[in-house]
């Protein structure tokens, strides 16, 4: 059985680490790895290769950080099959969406090019005679990153390469149950020439978690995953003097209204309601169909469920994988079942649903449940599988009540041909992310990502100017050199310009 171990100053190393967890092959149902789980030295021996690194690392010139960037794109770009493969295997999803979520992580690398134009200061002559006031962000040193499994590839790059290109040294402790990726992105920042050191990662679960919150060596912490270890991440990080970012779970609703295009409506439903499983942070969970769009829209997004082929995440007929873990397939099962046994109907149901030659897999095909109802598990629940629920209410107004109500504020959709009810959807949700006849409303890597209320703890979203801002210090420097006919002796009131 293969051991994955951690990347720690450079290279792949066991340290004092004994325990390990399993890590599935989902497709085929089958154990296909061991990872290692760390002990708090291990996460001690990553803080202190980070620290030393950081030392000549905070000091290499901005250009020069850049350079690993544009050197790391280039090599992602040509390891992108090896990469997509990696992630297939261990996540389940296909190898195409692997690819698109590391196309959409390499942005933010490409983001991070930039960093030099991103770091610029300000800079205001004669604020006062003879002053000048000035201001420049340096880095915090070392920071850590905690991942969840949906993206093993993609929310990680949300951080270290803005982490890195703006001057710190970084921890990554990816999800335990999909750890390869990120021993082969270290190898990948090794070839691209960066220094040993200043990025490291160390697998583990909840005991090298509490280590890196703790901490007196780690400055930030940036989490993303589900909303009560957000939660706690961001008390206990906060508790212990850091600064911290913390992006929770979600239940994003897409409004359809009667004028929108049913065809075009129900194909981007059912691309992000069941695409990766249904196991996006940004994925469609609950459709509030508005008046009359109801009936016509559940029987054109049944048609087209019905006909998503499932099966391995290898198999390139494969329009959609299965469950990462035989625990998240048995959870999606029984909320299907809840729902039944609440009053909904389930007009396509996906359980028990089994893929010839994968009959071990953990698979649960699309399903779509309609007649919920806010009081209902399954709607107020991250079911974070391919489950689409339908609710229906009769005036627009009630629909934007129904989503603000909602704990979470991750993303949400309109579909609509009024140009005037999107404006003040966009205007009056509390989300973070909206979309505008575009289902999964996922930010450029030059905006920031990130949700309202249970979907964020921490005032700082990631990537985009807030990322380097979350990363980064001000200083403000107020100068003057004073000629020695200036001495004018001592004056004790407040300074003020003149
Ligand atoms: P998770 O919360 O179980 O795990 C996330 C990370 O926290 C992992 O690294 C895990 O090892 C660690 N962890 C788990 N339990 C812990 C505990 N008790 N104490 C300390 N650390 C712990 O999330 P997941 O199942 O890996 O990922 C799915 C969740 O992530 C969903 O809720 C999804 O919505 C959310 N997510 C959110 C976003 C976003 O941008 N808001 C993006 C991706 C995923």
């Amino acid at each position: 059985m293969r051991t994955i171990e951690h990347w720690i100053g450079g290279h792949e190393t066991a340290g004092s680490s004994t325990r390990h967890g399993t890590v599935w092959n989902p497709a085929t149902g089958q154990e296909q790895a061991q990872v290692l789980l760390a002990e708090p030295a291990d996460i001690d021996a990553a803080v202190q290769a980070a620290a030393k690194a950081f030392q000549d690392w905070r000091d290499v010139g901005v250009l020069r950080r850049a350079r690993v960037m544009f050197k790391m794109r280039e090599l992602i770009e040509k390891n992108m099959d090896e990469l997509a493969g990696v992630v297939a295997d261990e996540h389940g999803k296909t190898v195409d969406d692997a690819k698109g979520e590391i196309t959409r992580g390499l942005e933010v690398v490409e983001f991070a090019a930039g960093i030099p134009s991103l770091l610029k200061g300000e800079f205001s002559e004669q604020v006062a005679t003879d002053v000048d006031s000035y201001s420049f962000r340096q880095p915090l040193g070392v920071v850590a990153g905690i991942t969840p499994f949906n993206f093993p590839v993609m929310v990680p790059m949300w951080m270290h390469p803005v982490a890195i290109a703006t001057g710190n040294t970084f921890l990554l402790k990816p999800s335990e149950r999909d750890p390869s990726a990120s021993n082969l992105v270290a190898q990948l920042y090794a070839d691209a020439g960066l220094p040993e050191g200043v990025f490291n990662v160390v697998h583990g679960d909840k005991v090298a978690v509490d280590a890196i919150l703790d901490h007196p060596g780690i400055e930030a912490v940036s989490f993303v995953g589900s909303t009560p270890i957000a939660r706690y991440i961001y008390e206990r990080g906060s508790a212990s003097g850091k600064r911290v970012q913390a992006l929770g779970g979600a239940k994003n609703h897409a409004v359809v209204l009667p004028d929108a295009d049913l065809d075009y409506t129900a194909d981007q439903l059912v691309s992000a309601g069941y695409g990766s499983a249904g196991q996006r942070c940004m994925a469609i969970s609950a459709v509030v169909a508005v008046g009359a769009a109801g009936d016509a829209l559940v029987e054109k997004v049944r048609e087209r469920s019905e006909r998503i082929v499932v099966g391995a995440g290898r198999d390139a007929r494969s329009e959609m994988g299965p469950l990462v873990t035989p625990e998240a397939r048995d959870r999606v099962v029984s909320y299907v079942a809840s729902g039944a046994d609440a009053g909904a109907t389930v007009v396509v149901d996906g359980r028990g649903l089994s893929v010839e030659g994968h009959e071990d897999g953990f698979f649960v095909g699309p399903t779509l449940i309609d007649g919920v109802t806010t009081d209902m598990d399954i709607y107020q629940d991250e079911i974070f599988g391919p489950v689409l629920v339908v609710l229906r209410t009769d005036t627009f107004e009630e629909a934007i009540e129904l989503v603000n109500a909602n704990a979470y504020g991750n993303g949400t959709a309109i579909f609509t041909s009024n140009g005037e009810a999107a404006r003040t959807f966009q205007r009056r949700v509390t989300v973070g992310m909206i979309g505008v006849n575009v289902p999964i409303p996922v930010p450029m890597a030059f905006y920031s990502f990130g949700g309202w209320k249970d979907s964020l703890f921490g005032d700082r979203h990631m990537h985009g100017p807030e990322g380097v801002g979350f990363y980064t210090r001000a200083k403000v420097v107020t100068s003057r050199w004073p000629h020695v006919h200036d001495a004018t002796g001592a004056q004790l009131n407040f300074p003020t310009a003149h």
